[in-house]
C-alpha cells in the first residue's frame, strides 16, 4: 500500500463492496496460550489420545536433516525413522464450528519435525479422525515416543498449549478474490471515494479452523481426485517458526467418502 492510498475501513469497504462481506465466513480462533495441556483437553503440541493398539507415525525420508547444535551446519542428516512430533488435538465440544465426519469427535494432526529438502519446512503431515469414547475404551497409548535430543527441528515443534477458541469473522485476503471482483474493486472505489484505495484484509492471520487462508502467495487450493475445489480445514501459523513459512494451510473435501484432504506451505 502506497503512502497516498490511506487504508480504508473495513466496514466501509464492506459497504462499497458489498461483494466483499458476502464472503466473510466464520472462523474459529484456537488462541494457544503456552501451558500444560492434559491429553483429554484440546491442545497445539501436546499429548494425543493415541489408540494403544495403533503404531505411532514415524518418518523415514531419507534426505531429512536437521540444522543441529550448530546453525551453520544445514547437512546434519538424521538417519533412519523418526517420530513424528504432535502438532494439534482438537476435540469436536471446543470447536463446534467445525463439522466433524460421522461418528467421530476428535482430529489429530501430526508431522515430522525435521527440514526436509523437497519442501522449505516439515513435511509429510497426517491428520486422523477419531471417537474418543472408542479411543478411551479400547485403551490409550501412555507414553509417546520421545523425540530424543537434536533428532528434530525445535522451530518446527510447537509449544505445548492449551486452547481458548473463540469465533471471529474472517475474509479471503486480496490474493483470493474471485477475478471480476479485482477487476472491478479499484474503479469502483476511485468512483465513489475520488482515489484508488487499496483494500485491506479483513483476514485474521493466526492458529485457526475454518475461514479464509491467510496467503501470502497466490492462492493455491487443492482440488480433491474427484475435481472438487477443496475447502480449507485449519491453520497452523505464528505459534510456531516455520522457517521462511507463513503457515501451513489444511484442506479437505467434504463432498467425497473418506473425506480426502491436502495441505499447503505459504512461503515468503
Ligand atoms: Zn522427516
Ligand atoms: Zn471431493
Amino acid at each position: 500500500m502506497s503512502e497516498d492510498s490511506p487504508e480504508l475501513p473495513a466496514r466501509d469497504l464492506r459497504t462499497l463492496i458489498p461483494e466483499y462481506a458476502g464472503l466473510a465466513r466464520t472462523t474459529t480462533l484456537l488462541n494457544p496460550e503456552p501451558g500444560d495441556p492434559d491429553v483429554r483437553e484440546s491442545s497445539l503440541g501436546g499429548e494425543l489420545l493415541w489408540p494403544a493398539d495403533e503404531p505411532w507415525p514415524y518418518c523415514a525420508q531419507e534426505d531429512h536433516w536437521t540444522f543441529g547444535t550448530d546453525p551453520r551446519n544445514r547437512t546434519e542428516i538424521v538417519p533412519g525413522a523418526v517420530p513424528m512430533v504432535p502438532i494439534l488435538q482438537l476435540y469436536a465440544r471446543d470447536v463446534p464450528e467445525l463439522e466433524f465426519p460421522q461418528g467421530k469427535d476428535l482430529l489429530q494432526l501430526v508431522w515430522c519435525a525435521l527440514v526436509h529438502e523437497e519442501d522449505p519446512g516439515p513435511v509429510m503431515p497426517r491428520l486422523y479422525w477419531r471417537n474418543e469414547a472408542e479411543v478411551v475404551a479400547a485403551g490409550t497409548l501412555s507414553a509417546l515416543p520421545g523425540v530424543s535430543e537434536g533428532e528434530y527441528d525445535e522451530d518446527h515443534m510447537p509449544q505445548p498449549s492449551t486452547l481458548a477458541p473463540t469465533t471471529a469473522e474472517d475474509c479471503p485476503r486480496w490474493l483470493d478474490l474471485p477475478e471480476d471482483m479485482w477487476e472491478t474493486w479499484e474503479p469502483r472505489l476511485r468512483a465513489r471515494t475520488g482515489r484508488a484505495v487499496w483494500p485491506p484484509d479483513s483476514n485474521v492471520i493466526a492458529t485457526k479452523v475454518g475461514g479464509w487462508p491467510a496467503w501470502t502467495q497466490p492462492a493455491d487450493w487443492p482440488d480433491c481426485e474427484s475435481g472438487h475445489r477443496m475447502e480449507h480445514l485449519l491453520t497452523i501459523t505464528g505459534d510456531i517458526q516455520l522457517g521462511d513459512c507463513g503457515g501451513v494451510y489444511f484442506f479437505h473435501c467434504r463432498r467425497c467418502p473418506g473425506r480426502p484432504w491436502d495441505w499447503r506451505f505459504d512461503c515468503h
